[in-house]
Parts: structure tokens; sequence; C-alpha cells
């Protein structure tokens, strides 16, 4: 068994942040995977790569010039911790992350992120296929309607009108895009533990990640 936790989930589940404060509380590294689709799809847009030129994409994700440093993302030396958290960048590493080529280009480069210390990994795949020896798994979830709620608070929008719909549409299309593909598939495995987080906080969904962790 590896010193892996992974924490699977739909977009904006809030598994990032979980998996983040997790790893800070064991003292561990974080991998945020999606991160890695995300600069695949930037950094083919910045070289004009489509975002189906599979082969050219392989190749792109398999140099990516990519710098983690704390909090911030660098590509090429810029920094792009913003950049790449807009929705169209989402797409575009839904889009990418359905190619069979990069996912196989970015396999050993997420599983270098595990050191002696251990490692928390967040995306869609981590137990099923880039850890699957992890001690412990969870696939952390909560209804489309509130992770677009936490979604539009986080960016001070209104829960009615437009922009709130944008935002849900948005959420669905991905899951629905990341669900149906032929690789990788976002699904929860029977090995995997679930964490509804609709009634928790950031907090207690830590806490119970945690205590799955000491049992
Ligand atoms: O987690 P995040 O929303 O940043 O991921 C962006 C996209 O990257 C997802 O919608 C998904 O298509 C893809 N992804 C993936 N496998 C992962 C992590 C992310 O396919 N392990």
């Amino acid at each position: 068994m590896q010193k892996v936790i992974t924490i699977d989930g739909p977009s904006a589940s809030g598994k990032g942040t979980v998996a983040a404060r997790v790893a800070a509380h064991l003292g561990w590294a974080y991998l945020d995977s999606g991160a890695l689709y995300r600069l695949t799809a930037l950094f083919a847009k910045n070289q004009q790569i489509a975002w189906n030129n599979e082969a050219e994409l392989a190749k792109l994700a398999a140099r990516l010039p990519v710098q983690f440093d704390g909090q911030k993302i660098f590509l090429n030396q810029k920094d792009v911790t913003n950049e790449i958290r807009i929705e169209a960048i989402g797409m575009g590493a839904s889009e990418v992350a359905k190619l069979p080529g990069v996912r196989l280009a970015l396999l050993q480069r997420q599983r270098d992120f595990l050191t002696e210390r251990g490692l928390v990994a967040d995306g869609r795949d981590m137990g099923s296929v880039v850890f699957p020896d992890a001690c412990l798994k969870i696939f952390l979830t909560a209804p489309p309607e509130i992770r677009a709620q936490r979604r539009a608070k986080q960016i001070n929008i209104s829960l009615q009108g437009v922009e709130f719909e944008k935002i849900l549409a948005d959420i669905q299309a991905r899951d629905e895009a990341d669900r149906n593909r032929a690789v990788a598939p976002l699904q929860r495995l029977p090995d995997t533990l679930l964490l509804d987080t609709s009634d928790l906080t950031i907090e207690e969904s830590v806490k119970k990640v945690l205590d799955w962790y000491s049992k």
C-alpha cells in the first residue's frame, strides 16, 4: 500500500481545498492533478494547437515547463495561477483529458509527486489509475446546485439570475463530459469511500478524511 490519500470527485466539489488542507495537516505533499490538464490546455492554446490534436498535445504534456511554488503555478516562468482557473480553460482541460496520449504523458509526472513523506492527490482518476494502491481512497461530491452555489459565493455573484445559471450549466456540462468519456471516466469505484459534503463545512470535511485515515 502506498502512503497516498486520493480524493476524486466532480468539478467544483471542493476536493482541492480539502485535499490541500489534509496534506498540510499531515505534512504530506499535495498534487492538484487537474492543474496539469489545465496547464496542458493553456499551453496548447498559447501555441495554437487544437484541443483535439492528440499527437501534438501528448508531446506538449510530456514537456510542460511547469513549476509549482507553494500556492503559485508557473508556466514558462509566467505566473498562470489565476489564468488556468477560468472556466474556458476548465473546459479545455476536459477536452484534452479525453485523449489517452495526453493521460499517458502525464501519468509519470503525477506519480513523481509521491515522496517518502506521503501524498494527498486530487482529481478524477487518482484512486482508479494513478495511485491504485493508495491507503485511503475518497470520492468527494455534492449535488451540482450546491457546488454552483459555493462557486457563486466564492466569486461574489447572486444565487439567482443568468450568471448563476451559467455556472450551474458549466458544472453540469463538464461533469457529463468527464463521466462519459472512454478513458478514466469520473466514477466512484467500490474501494472508494463516499464523502457527500452537502451539509459539511470545509473543516468538517477535512476532519472526516483525517478520521478515516487514522482508523
Ligand atoms: O479538477 P479540475 O476541475 O481542475 O480539472 C479540470 C479537468 O481536468 C476536469 O474537468 C477533467 O476533465 C480533467 N481531469 C482529469 N483527470 C484528473 C484531473 C482532472 O481528467 N485526474
